[in-house]
């Protein structure tokens, strides 16, 4: 039957019915093992009992009010965010381009509010993804996402990402800031250097400009720690998060230090459900467990075991995994065969990878995963490999369309 969807997506023919922690039961019965987590956003993977409690209770109560009244839920969930990173305040969103197109205006607010309005330009890197807005398009500057959507949004300069050189000579008098993701996870997992994630704090300090993370797809424990710019050893003054906080519930936020939020007074910037109580219910539970004593330190732990296994896997099959990077439980798989192809026969072996630019496949588990899934999913992943080295996989690919 033909779909009705827009289609802007190229789906396999998959549909799942529901979930179990990592796993994923197909309408079909069979079971799949989930090391995709939905794109980075089935945090404490499905049906995880204390976010249904959170959102059958809240549910069975009051799902919406507007920000025109106190919401205590998002109160409560800001004052978690701020205390467990740089920040002082929070604004909730739906989604993560609208975190990032929050963060941007936050920026070009906090230069005109210092008397720069011809500030209003951002350095943002090749490779980037924020979004699908009009805005987080323009700021990535991908023309594969531009095309035919008529001119840019303009002030964005786009350089190489990892190139301190080229954003020293793209700082001009029109710069206000930086934007960066410290891990491309679109972009296909590339792991920002600490040279380079520190010279940029160095060069925002000295040149009065804001330095923003798009922490969307790293943040909320992904990495192993709340957030990857604690990886760094500095902080950023405005940062996008999403997809982890919500749990599968639409939520995002933009996080801003008191200093860098000054312009974004009373009547500045609104949304009408953003962080209503429905959505900031689940935030608050899905910080409860990533929270919990024990948990960021068995993120990093399970995700160096993970590591471990997958470079494993490329020495055993050196002709389809070229290289294995990433942190915590942001990995990739780069591979010496089309991603899409790895993906197909994955699929075939009944684990979910998700791909990525640069030929990546990125392994995004839900953080709670254990050993016997990580075990599993590294011997679903060899025989994936397997099908390829059988040249099974490509008739694979194309019979999924
Ligand atoms: N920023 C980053 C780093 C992302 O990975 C994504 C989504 O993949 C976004 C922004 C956009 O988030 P959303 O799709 O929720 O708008």
């Amino acid at each position: 039957m033909p779909s009705s969807l827009l289609p802007t997506y190229a789906r396999a023919d998959l549909a799942f019915d529901h979930g179990e922690g990592a796993w994923l039961t197909a309408t079909t019965g069979e079971r799949y093992l989930d090391f995709g987590g939905g794109i980075a956003v089935a945090s404490l993977g499905y049906s995880h009992p204390h976010l249904v409690a959170a959102l059958v209770a809240q549910g069975g109560k009051l799902w919406h009010t507007s920000n025109l009244f106190q919401i205590p839920q998002a109160e409560r969930l800001a004052a978690r965010l701020c205390e467990a990173s740089f920040a002082d305040y929070a604004f909730f969103t739906n989604s993560g381009a609208e975190a990032v197109e929050g963060a941007i205006k936050t920026a070009r607010k906090y230069q005109s509010a210092s008397g720069h309005p011809e500030k209003f330009h951002i350095i943002t890197f090749k490779g980037a993804f924020h979004g699908r807005t009009i805005a987080t398009i323009s700021a990535a500057g991908n023309p594969k996402y531009l095309e035919g959507f008529g001119p840019p949004l303009g002030g964005f300069d786009t350089v190489e990402f990892g190139d301190l050189e080229a954003v020293k000579a793209a700082i001009g008098p029109q710069t206000g800031a930086i934007l960066v993701e410290p891990i491309q996870g679109e972009g296909g997992i590339r792991v920002a250097a600490p040279e380079f994630i520190r010279g940029l704090r160095e060069l925002c300090d000295q040149n009065g400009l804001l330095l923003i993370f798009d922490e969307v797809q790293s943040g909320v424990g992904r990495v192993g720690k709340m957030f990857a710019y604690e990886l760094y050893g500095i902080a950023p003054d405005i940062m996008a998060i999403a997809k982890g906080i919500g749990g599968g519930f639409p939520l995002g936020a933009f996080l801003v230090t008191r200093e860098a939020g000054k312009g974004m007074v009373v009547g500045t910037h609104g949304t009408t459900y953003g962080g209503n109580p429905l959505a900031t219910s689940v935030g608050n539970a899905v910080l409860d467990v990533v929270l919990a004593p024990g948990f960021l330190a068995h993120i990093a732990a399970i995700g160096a075991k993970l590591k471990q296994g997958l470079i494993g896997l490329r020495d055993a099959h050196p002709g389809v995994i070229a290289e294995i990077r990433g942190e915590g439980l942001m990995l990739g798989i780069a591979l010496s065969v089309p991603v899409a192809d790895f993906a197909a026969a994955a699929r075939a072996e009944h684990i979910l990878v998700i791909p990525a630019a640069d030929n990546v496949a990125r392994v995004l588990p839900p953080l709670v995963i254990g050993e016997a899934e990580v075990a599993e999913g590294l011997r679903r992943l060899d025989a994936t490999c397997a099908r390829f080295e059988r040249k099974e996989a490509a008739a694979l690919s194309e019979a999924a369309g």
